[in-house]
């Protein structure tokens, strides 16, 4: 789809499941080098394995600044440079007011938004060496736009990853780098596919398009923000959710 991205080196977060296994696969299939990055060393590399030849595996905790330090030097070391990173990794557990402590409140905004400020400040000295960088955030739907019954800690990070992206799209715009932000609705990974059949349906019925988004659907649309074509393209975000977010009433959709 993009020519301009063959040779190209990506660190994807979060890479060794769901979304950021599909973006590191779809980055490869483009002609990028990735570097898969979870911090459990063996998926990663199932991953990369996966993957082929451009493909390798780091381990690393996003929510360590020395941890992204790592990362973003073992992707200059093995393949010379960094020119996309996918800010990707994230949690989602539940718990409602009143049940959810601080801490767990921490542990998610430290995993979620504390981690894409950390990975994106290990990458920029490289970026700004090129004078030349992509940076993709998957932010979602939940926080920016819609919210969810035991999700108040994510949403609240999933909001703040916008709001870090648009004051850094202003720092870094002068580098000719960009960082904008994917939005992904509800996307069929391999941890939804586990919460059965029912689930599913139910979920399906809330979208328009009538079923669960793929993670190439995402993968297309951090490949879109990554490519050269993008370059004039800052700060700015892209729901992909199969129009998820559309309906105002329950009878909306017909
Ligand atoms: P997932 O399948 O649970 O995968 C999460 C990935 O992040 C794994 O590779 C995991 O590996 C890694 N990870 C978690 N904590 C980490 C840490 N501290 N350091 C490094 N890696 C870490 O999740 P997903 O559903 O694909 O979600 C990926 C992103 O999409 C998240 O940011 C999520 O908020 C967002 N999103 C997902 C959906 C959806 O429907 N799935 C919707 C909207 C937004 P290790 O555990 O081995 O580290």
């Amino acid at each position: 789809m993009f020519k301009s991205l063959k040779g190209k080196t990506a660190i994807v977060t979060g890479a060794s499941k769901g979304i950021g296994r599909g973006i590191a696969r779809r980055f490869a299939k483009a002609g990028l080098n990735v570097l898969v990055v979870s911090r459990t060393i063996g998926d990663a590399e199932k991953v990369a394995a996966e993957i082929g030849r451009n493909a390798s595996a780091f381990a690393t905790d996003v929510t360590e600044p020395d941890g992204c330090a790592a990362m973003a030097q073992a992707a200059a070391d093995r393949y010379g440079g960094i020119d996309v990173l996918c800010a990707n990794a994230g949690i989602f557990p539940s718990a409602k007011l009143g049940e959810m402590t601080a801490a767990d409140f921490d542990h998610v905004m430290r995993t979620n938004l504390t981690s894409t400020f950390l990975s994106v400040s290990a990458v920029l000295p490289s970026m700004k060496d090129k004078r030349s960088g992509r940076i993709v955030i998957t932010s979602s739907i939940t926080g920016p736009i819609t919210g969810n019954v035991g999700w108040s800690h994510y949403g609240a990070s999933k909001a703040g990853q916008l709001g870090f992206m648009r004051s850094a799209a202003l720092e870094l715009a002068p580098w000719n780098i960009t960082i904008n932000a994917v939005m992904p609705g509800n996307i069929l990974t391999e941890g939804v596919d586990g919460l059965g059949d029912d689930y599913i349906t139910s979920i399906e019925a809330t979208i328009p398009m009538k079923r669960l988004g793929s993670v190439d659907d995402i993968a297309n649309a951090a490949l879109f923000f990554s490519s050269e074509e993008a370059g004039y393209v800052t700060g700015q975000t892209l729901v992909v959710d199969g129009g998820q977010v559309l309906p105002e009433t329950l009878s909306a959709m017909g």
